[in-house]
């Protein structure tokens, strides 16, 4: 590995250059069931890609989805075809080191398939700041802050289950941001079930809402109005349209936060012209990687929107690479939800990232910051010694 860095102008041939790019399939199973109003979710599927470089530095990436395609039109398995076909021979050859440059290249010659870019993107950073030595959040721009306050989802099913599950955050110091996942029930018992943990939480745990674009906009009028009574603070993409959640925003006196209406800045810039949420969830995978995470939160500080960092359920990978992203913002008033490693019940990580006082840790070492444990890696992978894959659909 070259030790002494010197800008080289692109194609120089002295310019370290990729050699290949490697895709897997991790198949992790989840602590519990994770219900949402789009699937239920007992096991994780993380497409990891590893971008191999001519200087002998490796680079990874991660994409990863809720529920299969549950969420979205992007699969773990239709990225890692995505990525063999179609991304490594776009980037087969070119300069490692010009990131902006070869991402423009992709997408030039791939529509669409923002999740995968971003696992890409993800790795080329990882790969660049391994070989600076410098953390991912420096290559952006640079860190405002080294620790990202952390939401814990309740999306059990059960309330007692769930009340008992948020006293166990409290009582670790984890978390005390709950988020629960509504909106499979009818709306007057899913508001009980909010009603009931937020009486047993009190001023101990603050309560939010997403109901994952499930109600009806008549539906979300009540809703909103009887969320806010029950004493919850936020409520993420109740309904599916922007047009309809423009039509609700500072209706109710409650924050209104999109999300699944956010796929990138042309969709943030759109929303933002109408005023049409208090508050953006940006998402590394959703906006299309991490330079357009920042270009969304950019529209965001313009328009007067504010921030909080949201999740597709990462694995360690993509959430370290989110939470380096989320440290660049200005600002990001509703802290994260980066709590993805935790719904694991297994760790790929040689050192896992650092939860603790109701914070993440965001890594300080060059690139991402972390290293697979690749014997777990292994272990795990969809065609390995241990297959989960029907015990993870
Ligand atoms: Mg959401």
């Amino acid at each position: 590995m070259n030790t002494t860095f010197v800008p080289l102008a692109p194609n120089a041939t002295t310019a370290p250059v990729i050699e290949r790019v490697e895709t897997l399939l991790i198949d992790v199973p989840t602590i519990r069931p994770h219900k949402l109003s789009v699937a239920t979710m007992n096991g994780q599927t993380l497409m990891l890609v590893k971008v191999h470089c001519s200087d002998g530095i490796v680079g990874i990436g991660e994409g990863t989805t809720i529920g299969g395609l549950s969420y979205g039109a992007e699969s773990p398995e239709g990225m890692k075809l995505a990525i063999d076909t179609y991304f490594q021979p776009a980037m087969v050859g070119q300069d490692a080191t010009r990131i902006q440059i070869l991402m423009a290249r992709i997408g030039k010659r791939i529509k669409e398939n923002r999740f995968a870019k971003c696992a890409i993107e993800t790795a080329l950073l990882d790969a660049h700041g391994k070989r600076l030595g410098l953390p991912v959040s420096e290559l952006l721009g640079g860190r405002v802050r080294s620790r990202l306050s952390v939401a814990w989802t309740l999306a059990s099913g059960d309330t007692a289950t769930d009340i008992a599950e948020a006293e166990k955050m409290l009582d670790l110091r984890r978390h005390r941001i709950f988020k629960l996942k509504i909106g499979a029930r009818a709306p007057r018992e899913d508001i009980a079930h909010v009603a009931a943990i937020k009486r047993a939480l009190g001023d101990r745990g603050a309560v939010r809402v997403d109901v994952n674009m499930a109600w009806s906009e008549t539906e979300a009028a009540y809703g909103m109005a009887a969320l806010a009574d029950a004493g919850c603070e936020l409520v993420e993409q109740p309904v599916a349209s922007a047009a309809a959640l423009t039509r609700l925003v500072r209706r109710f006196p409650i924050a209104l936060m999109a999300d699944e209406s956010l796929q990138g800045p042309e969709t943030a810039f759109e929303l933002a012209k109408v005023s049409g949420a208090d508050v953006f969830a940006i998402k590394i995978e959703q906006s299309g990687g991490l330079f357009n995470a920042q270009r969304v939160a950019a529209i965001a500080d313009a328009a007067g929107i504010e921030l909080y960092g949201g999740t597709m359920l990462e694995g360690a990978v993509g959430t370290a690479a989110s939470a380096h992203a989320f440290s660049t913002f200005a600002n990001l008033q509703w802290g994260t939800e980066l709590f993805g490693p935790l719904l694991l019940t297994e760790e790929i990580l040689a050192t896992p990232l650092e939860y603790g006082d109701f914070e993440l840790a965001v890594p300080e070492g060059p690139g991402l910051g972390i290293a697979l444990d690749d014997d777990r890696v292994k272990f795990f992978l969809r065609d390995g010694p241990r297959k989960t894959v029907s015990a993870a659909r």
